[in-house]
């Protein structure tokens, strides 16, 4: 038997049945069109009818060389039987013609990125039938022309503009504005000037034959999965190149019949920022790609009411079940033909982070969906977007003031950007990728050609259109900050330049723009980081997130103003202080010099003796921030050459000096260059530093574990809850723990002892980040009581890739030949890196079953990464502040994918 390559909306059913009756599996056979189509059928929404031919068509189509699979032909013909007995209409047939829309439709939406073409099934003698039919010949020579002209350009592949021309250079000469001035006889003759389009342009007639024309319709659907700006898309979204696309044949029903007819889109709630009212426009008389197309006005879906009362009561009844259904925003395309009612589409709707985020908690509150499907829904990358930058509203008054605004539109996409300013997605996309710029592109409006440039854009201003246009859709999507409809702009693509409110931008000067209030301001704008406090969604959901993960969220902070944002931002303890940093702070350095250049240990302990009172308070100043969380404390790490002069600087000092006759102060200066000569090292990273610093000069760091545990006693004393853990960098061998953690632990208890302090609960433990410690882990937990995983050095060391210079030269590289997957200092290298790590953790907790485990290289940041963690069996991941919340959402992610339980099969 063939295979099924067809379904009829109403066999959704069968579809389901095939594909094992998952709904996914459904989107994946029919496209997400198609199969809502079929679902919108079974639940009884009104629906032209119609069928679906499956992207397994496509894709075998695609793989035979263009060549329809055995048997789908033939299916879509006797599909095309019953669309005819469910309409009383008849395909090709001039006394009751049947038309259709030929629609493209893929597993996960790609608005505006493949071809559709309406009307197919007109042609002369059809037209005439349609004429006598409906008394309406403007109406059927407009259908017609549109047919001739998309079919010309989707599926022949005549450029837009040579019948934009043609229909243009005719509105002028008859002095026609729009082109509802233009009458019958007008449409005839561009009827047939656009048939002489493509006869000039391919050399044939325009095909007169209906089945030759949904022939050649599908094939190209087909076609436009491997169109550029579908590649383009899929690239960015992320969706994979083997899906394919389905077709979907639906009879046509007409916006365009009149005043009682008419067309739309909407949006259940608003997607810009998920307030529960719907939202969307219609116009009357019209088609549907007049809307999108923004070439009339467009009216406010409320406007209905009172427009076409029956109608709009239905329309409402609809996408409340609809939503009720889906249990997601829902946006819809309409026509209303003489009063009656189609549901076009519905698909869940794209919308800007801070609409899902509302969205997602709102529904939970109205029952409709559970917490766990709220978290989920929410991804990481659209959590960041909330805490990306903005414009105060105090930088721009000021620019305001200062007469820097250029112009105002349609607050299409929220965020704020500053750039240079370009008018076409070639060089807006050149000059982002090769020249390394900030771009603003501007356009009079987009089309989906023009994707890769908006891709490329930090933000994007339109003249023309509203805030469902294209550019307005796909902005929204990718959280690029988008103005759209700004039309007192005037563009002038030959001069590449644009005028408004009496200012002349020329291209490659900066803008700005704030996508929440439409404002677009002349130079560059200083931009602000949104407050968190103030996102109240956003923070139910992170409780949310947090009640469903296993893994906690730390923060690495060196300070305590930086603790106490981590922990405003959720994070429930400090992973990671790099204690060095203290060191760098400018009354401090000299004495960190002094200290290191010491040549008797007196000198050293009274430099240290100094260095003490300031480390104290930095500690105490963090446990206080983090009552009743865990703080782990760093000992210095990195090689002492950090702390000194350059030597490069200090030499040309010196020769200056010698030059000039000077001798104040040139011999203590050749001293330092002397001694600083004397701590080079070729490879300073594997050197002296971690704990083989510590052993070599054990001093600072029994400075450090004095006042660090002086601190944590002074503020018990005060009564805050401190639960100070030491950790000790870059071990490779236990023997290294063996020597210097014991006497480290006698200081703490030397001190617990001298400030009276009985309880306290401390911990030493250490880094894993050299490999030799991690296939030791077994040895090495028997002496550290925690673990933390250092993936910047574990990575580093792993791979034999230095991480200070790899990235500058060969890594993008591999990367983009593929011989890397990811950047493996951003991504955790799961084969290599998670290995050792799997093997620490779990020799680790066969000595010592209630190890602590934690990471705090940047990967503890990185969604990917943390679900790695989450498998792995770590108590918690730490990373910068700012990325805490985002953590904590992919930890929940993590959760929900894989389970609570430690124990995993990586
Ligand atoms: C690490 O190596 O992952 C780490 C956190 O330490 P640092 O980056 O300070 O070397
Ligand atoms: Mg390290």
């Amino acid at each position: 038997m063939t295979k099924k390559w067809v379904y009829l909306f109403t066999e959704v059913d069968q579809a389901e049945a095939y594909v094992g009756g998952s709904w996914d599996g459904v989107r994946g056979l029919m496209g997400g069109k198609g199969a809502n189509l079929g679902e919108m059928t079974r639940i009884g929404v009104p629906v032209p009818p119609g069928f679906t031919v499956t992207t397994e068509a496509c894709n075998a189509y695609l793989a035979a060389g263009d060549k329809f699979p055995e048997g789908m032909w033939d299916q879509m013909m006797a599909a095309l039987k019953e669309v005819e007995k469910a309409s009383g209409k008849k395909f090709g047939d001039p006394a009751n013609p049947l038309l259709v829309s030929c629609r493209s439709g893929a597993k996960f939406s790609m608005p505006g990125m493949m071809d559709t073409v309406l009307n197919i099934g007109l042609n002369d003698e059809t037209a005439k039938g349609m004429i006598q039919l409906t008394k309406n010949e403007r109406f059927v020579n407009d259908s017609y022309r549109r047919l001739v002209m998309m079919f010309g350009s989707v599926v022949l592949g005549i450029p837009d503009e040579a019948f934009e021309e043609v229909l243009d250079s005719y509105k002028a000469a008859k002095g026609a504005k729009l082109d509802t001035d233009l009458t019958a006889d007008d449409l005839k003759e561009m009827i047939a000037r656009f048939k002489a389009v493509v006869k000039n342009h391919k050399g044939f007639d325009f095909p007169q034959d209906p089945f030759e024309q949904m022939r050649l319709a599908t094939e190209a659907v087909f076609h436009s999965w491997n169109g550029k700006r579908a590649i383009d898309y899929r690239r960015k979204a992320g969706i994979r190149d083997d899906l394919g696309t389905a077709v979907s044949i639906v009879t046509m029903v007409f916006g365009n019949m009149g005043w009682d007819s008419g067309t739309g889109v909407a949006f259940t709630r608003d997607p810009s920022t998920g307030e529960k009212k719907m939202f969307g426009e219609y116009l009357l008389n019209a088609q549907g790609e007049d809307v999108v197309a923004g070439i009339r006005n467009t009216e406010k879906i409320a406007n209905m009411a009172k427009d076409l009362p029956e109608a709009y009561n239905q329309f409402m009844d609809i996408t409340r079940k609809l939503e009720l259904h889906y249990r997601n925003m829902q946006d819809v395309e309409f026509t209303i033909e003489r009063g009656r009612l189609w549901m076009l589409q519905t698909r869940d709707g794209k919308r800007t982070a801070a609409a899902e985020v509302k969205i997602a908690v709102d529904m939970v509150d109205e029952d409709l969906i559970t917490k766990e499907t709220a978290v989920s829904r929410v991804t990481p990358e659209q959590v960041d977007a909330l805490l990306h930058p903005q414009f105060d509203a105090k930088t721009m008054d000021e620019a305001e003031k200062k007469g820097q605004l250029f112009a105002k539109g349609v607050n299409a996409s929220p965020g704020a950007a500053s750039g240079q300013v370009y008018f076409d997605a070639d060089t807006a996309e050149r000059m982002a990728k090769e020249h390394k710029q900030a771009v603003i592109m501007v356009r009079p409006f987009t089309k989906p050609d023009d994707v890769h440039g908006m891709l490329a854009a930090k933000g994007i201003v339109t003249s023309e259109g509203g805030a469902t246009s294209h550019a307005a859709v796909v902005a929204r999507q990718f959280g690029v900050p988008c103005v759209v409809g700004a039309s007192m702009i005037t563009i002038d693509l030959e001069k590449r330049v644009m005028t408004a409110n009496g200012a002349l931008i020329k291209e490659g000067e900066w803008i700005s723009l704030d996508g929440a209030t439409g404002k677009v301001f002349v130079g560059e704008l200083k931009t602000s980081v949104p407050n968190l406090e103030e996102q109240k969604e956003l923070l139910t959901l992170l409780t949310w997130a947090d009640e469903i993960a296993r893994l906690q969220v730390w923060a690495n902070a060196d300070y305590p103003k930086d603790a106490r944002r981590a922990r405003a931002f959720g994070a429930k303890g400090i992973g990671l202080c790099r204690t060095e940093h203290m060191f760098f702070e400018t009354e401090r350095l000299p004495t960190v010099q002094r200290m290191i250049l010491a040549k008797t240990h007196e000198v050293r302990q009274e430099a240290l003796n100094e260095l003490l009172p300031f480390q104290r308070s930095d500690f105490a100043g963090l446990f206080n921030a983090m009552d009743g969380y865990p703080v782990i404390i760093r000992l210095i790490d990195p090689p002492l050459h950090e702390f000194m002069p350059d030597e490069e600087k200090l030499f040309e000092e010196v020769v200056e000096m010698r030059v000039r006759g000077e001798t104040k102060g040139l011999a203590e200066k050749e001293n330092l260059l002397t001694a600083i000569r004397g701590m080079h090292e070729s490879n300073p990273m594997m050197g002296l530093r971690g704990v083989r610093l510590s052993i070599y000069m054990p001093e600072i760091v029994e400075m450090q574990v004095r006042a660090i545990f002086e601190a944590a006693c002074d503020e018990t004393l005060k009564g805050i809850v401190v639960k100070p853990e030491v950790m000790i960098p870059l071990t490779g061998t236990v023997k290294e723990l063996e020597w210097i953690q014991p006497r480290l632990v006698r200081i703490a208890k030397q001190v617990l002892e001298e400030k009276g302090v009985k309880e306290l609960s401390y911990k030493f433990g250490t880094m894993i980040e050299i490999p030799r410690a991690a296939v030791t882990a077994g040895e090495i937990a028997k002496v550290a009581e925690f673990f933390s995983f250092g993936t910047n050095d574990l990575t580093q060391m792993t791979f034999g890739y230095s991480r200070d210079d790899a990235e500058r030269n060969f890594l993008i590289k591999y990367v983009e030949e593929g011989i890397l997957e990811k950047n493996p200092f951003q991504t955790l290298d799961r084969g290599g890196v998670g290995r050792l790590m799997q093997m620490a953790v779990t020799e680790g907790r066969a000595v010592r079953p209630a190890l602590e485990v934690g990471i705090c290289g940047e990967h503890g940041g990185d969604p990917n990464s943390i679900e790695f963690c989450h498998l792995v069996g770590n108590n918690y991941v730490s990373c910068s502040p700012f990325r805490v919340p985002v953590a904590r959402l992919a930890a929940a992610h993590a959760a929900l994918k894989h389970g609570k339980g430690l124990t995993q099969d990586l």
